[in-house]
């Protein structure tokens, strides 16, 4: 059998989802997990059954209902299991596990860098020591990089922003590690963690867009994370903006990130007179704690508010109403360093995108969700659980053997070997 074609038969996927599910979302109706999975109530009442049978899941309580047959949640019966999520960037990793729920249960910041030839070693150094330190079974690791991936499974990374070319990430993770290891954009992770933990659960169809150091942009479509012909979708920070402009470290000129990412803003609060150019950082890791002092200087002065946090508003809002005017999701949501500042950029990016979107979708929704360190890292590991309801067979060979853990965990199982 060839082990990385097409992955499961949805036969054998049904239970896994149903197992990744309770486990991510805590105990669901059989109404409610047939409609979060897209599936008649009739297969999850005969996979309830069967998981019920070999002690992995057990009904809880009734519930009281309005009326109708009352109906009881199936609940997790083992999984004490976690999954670890690393996030890479040029100068550390952020790693962290948390339980199936999204609950992190721990977290590192290690310095890294990815010129070293032993770069991959190195990671996996750090990888091993957070494996080490989880007292659970772990479902596998996600790694979250920036830049465009082959696909989850292969893991081979083309990134530019932290110079990796062809980077053979996930073959050399697997063998160091020895746990199921998926790759993927790591702003496409985050589109997948608010398919677990977050939009998800109300939306199919939907944009991600990140703002910080990078502007970056996750598509999800019916529910889908759409990747493009091979990995490189939603590269909105190279969305082109305005013709001529300044260049940006691929070579273009005028693009969405060269205007409004952290080192386009700077660049603007210098042209612009509200900043000394000799304040200006001269590290890119400088570059997020210089916009939080030019944001203190913003909330007492507003005509620094407005030329550069409103301005950067607008120019993000108009890029995300063309993106809904060509795709026509249902919702927005923003995350990021940058939303640190969202205050200040809000009444911007309103005016912006509601100006340009067509007069049906003018009252679109958008979420910004609150934003903390960990989330980049926590949108890695998602990977893994979402891997469990993988109905196109994205995450291939990797994902089945998740799937076998998951269930070994379940069942009560420690350990499944890779
Ligand atoms: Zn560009």
């Amino acid at each position: 059998m060839n082990k990385t074609a097409s992955g499961s038969r949805p036969s054998d996927l049904l239970p896994a989802s149903v197992l990744g599910l309770l486990g991510a979302r805590g105990p669901m109706t059989r109404t409610e997990l047939a409609a979060a999975l897209r599936v008649s109530p009739a297969s999850i009442t005969q996979v309830g059954k069967d998981l019920m049978s070999r002690g992995m899941v057990a009904e809880l309580g009734q519930l009281a209902s309005g009326g109708g047959r009352p109906a009881r949640p199936l609940s997790l019966v083992g999984s004490a299991a976690q999954i670890v999520g690393v996030k890479v960037a040029a100068s550390h990793l952020a790693v962290v596990a948390a339980k199936l729920d999204g609950t992190v249960t721990l977290t590192r910041t290690e310095p890294f860098d990815v010129t070293r030839p032993d770069a991959l070693d190195l990671a996996a150094r750090a990888m091993r020591a957070v494996l080490e330190a989880v007292d659970a079974p772990v479902l596998g690791v996600g790694v979250g990089v920036p830049g465009s991936v082959d696909s989850l499974e292969s893991g081979v990374a083309d990134s530019p922003t932290i110079g990796w070319h062809n980077a053979q990430i996930g073959a050399a993770l697997r063998q160091k590690l020895g746990v199921p290891v998926l790759v993927e954009n790591d702003v496409n992770a985050l589109a997948v963690a608010e398919q677990v933990y977050g939009v998800g659960r109300r939306y199919s169809t939907y944009l991600v867009v990140t703002i910080g150091r990078g502007i970056g942009c996750g598509i999800v479509i019916d529910g889908q994370v759409y990747r493009g012909a091979d990995g490189g979708a939603g590269e909105l920070g190279h969305f082109p903006m305005v013709e001529g402009g300044q260049p940006c470290p691929y070579g273009h000129s005028g693009c969405l990130e060269s205007l409004i990412g952290s080192s386009g803003l700077i660049r603007r609060a210098v042209e612009a007179g509200f900043w000394a150019a000799d304040e200006t950082p001269t590290r890119p890791d400088d570059e997020l704690a210089a916009i939080r002092r030019l944001a203190a200087r913003a909330a007492t002065d507003p005509v620094l508010a407005e030329g550069l946090f409103g301005w950067a508003g607008r120019w993000l809002g108009t890029a995300a109403a063309g993106l809904v005017n060509l795709l026509n999701p249902e919702t927005v949501v923003i995350l990021g360093e940058g939303t640190a500042q969202w205050e200040l950029w809000e009444a911007g990016f309103e005016h912006g995108f509601r100006s340009k979107l067509m007069a049906a979708r003018r009252s679109l929704p958008y979420v910004v969700d609150p934003w903390d360190e960990d989330k980049w890292a926590l949108g890695a590991a998602a990977l893994v659980i979402a891997s469990s309801f993988d109905k196109d067979g994205a995450t291939g060979y990797q994902g089945e053997l998740v799937r076998e853990r998951l269930s070994g965990a379940a069942a009560g199982r420690t350990r499944t070997e890779v």
